[in-house]
């Protein structure tokens, strides 16, 4: 692993993706001994990190072909590609198959992105009703919000602008994983920090989140390096 000797306060370990890479960012008084330690206290953290990425790595070889599977709120299907005539599109046939019809003679990256598409629309539907029932709840206003692909973060709040962002893997977790994002994103509108106030606020509102929190850790994107 490497390890970084900086001027900060805190000693900060991350585990980054694709490879699993450790990197440990030290303060600069703290000792080659209690970084030692620091690690091994962590390390069946790290573990568990690095498999989600050996796994994301394997999930992120897709070929968009028949019979693959592919996540829609927390549900596996199985995908029936249907050559048609007309823009691309998906449809749950069922429970267990989704139907994505492309047009004749696209590739896997085409296919890709008609399912994007529709992952991007089934997330922005399900946002709205939510934001209005835990706005009255929690007692602030978003301004903004928006669904994007990040590689490092469940969501993110700008609390100055009182934007909210989402992002659009949450779609393949079970329902409650992207309201616990929205919640805890929400709740940064009370607390900027991730203190023992934050918690208190979370405890408040969704007393459940710490389980709903590790649902998300047991797959690649934590919302942040501590999985709050
Ligand atoms: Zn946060």
């Amino acid at each position: 692993m490497e390890v970084v000797r900086k001027d900060i306060k805190n000693l900060h370990l991350g585990v980054y993706p694709p490879s699993g890479r450790v990197r440990v960012a030290v303060p600069l008084h703290i000792s080659d001994e209690a970084v030692r330690l620091a690690v091994i206290t962590r390390l069946s953290w790290i573990r568990r990190k690095r498999a989600v990425f050996r796994q994301q790595e394997r999930q992120s070889a897709r070929e968009m072909v028949t019979g693959e599977s592919h996540y829609y709120l927390g549900q596996r299907y199985r995908i029936n590609v249907i050559e048609a005539d007309g823009p691309g599109r998906v449809k749950l046939r069922n429970r267990t198959t989704m139907d994505v019809f492309v047009r004749p003679g696209t590739n896997a990256q085409q296919r890709e992105k008609v399912l994007q598409r529709w992952y991007r629309e089934r997330l922005k539907a399900l946002i709205p009703p939510l934001l209005e029932k835990w706005q009255a709840v929690i007692g602030v206003e978003v301004a903004d919000w928006g669904v994007k692909r990040m590689k490092t973060k469940w969501g993110s709040c700008n609390i100055v602008a009182r934007r909210v962002w989402l992002n659009l893997e949450l779609v393949k977790k079970p329902a409650i994983c992207l309201e616990y994002i929205l919640v805890h994103e929400m709740v940064h509108l009370l607390e900027r920090h991730h203190n023992e106030r934050f918690r208190e606020y979370m405890d408040q509102f969704m007393p459940q989140w710490r389980l709903h929190r590790d649902e998300l850790n047991r797959t690649p994107r934590a919302h942040d390096e501590w999985g709050y």
